[in-house]
């Protein structure tokens, strides 16, 4: 299949792409190259070879779009372009606004001109996959399980970005018939994640002998899955997905925070013993105005009738993501432009 996927140089976007192109497809990578985005995530080889090639730009831009699709010709897209940092979004939401909503309504304006133009089988085969997160439910109590009949509550100004996005996406399934399907995933880690988010900034900061910033009390429930098992998932939906379903994905990998957290310190002190507890870093701080409680995802329908299952358990996985980190000083290096110190983001003090 001919596959354009927006956000190609982000975290999921990248192991999307380097999945699709080993399993022998072509792709087109749209990604507009934000601070969250890097040509290095898309690996060591010529970015436009191989059955690949990558456009910078935004997908706010209609004329770019419309361009890009008469000259590919897509069989897909697969929609990962969005501002993704819930504290950034508490902090300064119009880029989320503009990003999340306004770019997702030009890519689906260009993508049903586009498949309005096909013809026969490519038309039938046409499918706008658009990739979401669980975070547009809301937040659950100690029981129970988001599944695709849970309603809509969405607490961040990046969840409520999603979520708009998600009901626009629907919209032009039902209004225009465009083949679109939804999924809606639990926390993402592993290789290549921006080192603000959870995981790799307990790694970093650790390392750097930095405190460990944790929110609250630590006892947020968040579901974890293994990027690649999540990338697993959204091939599995794209080529055997219903168009107008919603499909909830997730780890069955529930963690408080601070035992998330525990686990990755006592694995440093097992490969990077320093003389004292890594879990003395550990620094409770200021919770994130609106924190969502916990996450957990009801995902029967996609292991039942699309027979999917992740592949890489919590441990594994956290074991894999540690040790990458580790590996990959060079990575983290130029994100953080050779000086690593992180900021506490998303305590709202900046209107934008
Ligand atoms: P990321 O922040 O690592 O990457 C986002 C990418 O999108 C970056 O490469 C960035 O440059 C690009 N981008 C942003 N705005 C753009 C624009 N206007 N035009 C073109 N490109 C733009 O994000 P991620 O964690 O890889 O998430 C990818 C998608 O998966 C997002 O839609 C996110 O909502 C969703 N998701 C993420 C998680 C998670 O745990 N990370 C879980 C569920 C769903």
């Amino acid at each position: 299949m001919r596959l354009l996927i927006t956000g190609g140089a982000g975290f999921i976007g990248s192991a999307t792409v380097h999945a699709a192109l080993a399993a022998g497809h072509r792709v087109v990578t749209l990604d507009k190259l934000t601070y969250a985005g890097s040509l290095d995530n898309l690996g060591d080889g010529p970015l436009n070879s191989n059955g690949h090639r990558f456009v910078q730009g935004d997908i706010a831009d209609g004329e770019l779009l419309a361009t890009l699709f008469r000259v590919e010709q897509p069989d897909a897209v697969l929609h990962l372009a969005a501002e993704t940092h819930v504290d950034r979004s508490i902090d300064a939401p119009t880029a989320f606004i503009d990003s999340n909503i306004v770019g997702t309504v030009a890519l689906l304006n260009a993508a049903r001109r586009y498949r309005d133009g096909l013809t026969g089988e490519r038309a039938d085969r046409f499918r706008f996959l658009h990739i979401s997160t669980d975070e547009v439910y809301g937040a659950l109590g100690n029981e129970g399980a988001f599944d695709d009949a849970s309603p809509y509550r969405p607490n961040s100004p990046y969840a409520a970005s999603k979520a708009s996005a998600d009901m626009l996406v629907r919209a032009w399934g039902r209004t225009y018939g465009l083949p679109v399907l939804i999924t809606n995933c639990s926390n993402n880690y592993g290789p290549r994640q921006f080192p603000e988010k959870l995981i790799p900034l307990t790694v970093l900061n650790a390392i750097h002998g930095l405190p460990i910033p944790v929110y609250g009390s630590g006892s947020n429930v968040r579901d974890w899955l293994y990027v690649e098992d999540h990338v697993s998932a959204l091939m599995t939906i794209l080529e055997r997905g219903c168009p107008g379903e919603i499909y909830l994905v997730g780890g069955r990998a529930e963690q408080r925070n601070i035992d998330l957290v525990r686990r990755i310190c006592r694995l440093l002190d097992e490969w990077r013993p320093n003389g004292r507890p890594y879990e003395d870093l550990i620094s409770f701080v200021s919770d994130r105005p609106g924190h969502d409680f916990r996450y957990a995802i009801d995902d029967t329908r996609l292991r039942t009738s699309l027979d999917w299952s992740p592949r890489i358990g919590i441990d594994e996985g956290i074991r894999r993501t540690v040790a990458w980190y580790l590996d990959n000083e060079p990575w983290w290096q130029a994100r953080c432009q050779g000086r690593w110190q992180s900021a506490r983001l998303g305590l709202g003090a900046v209107a934008a």
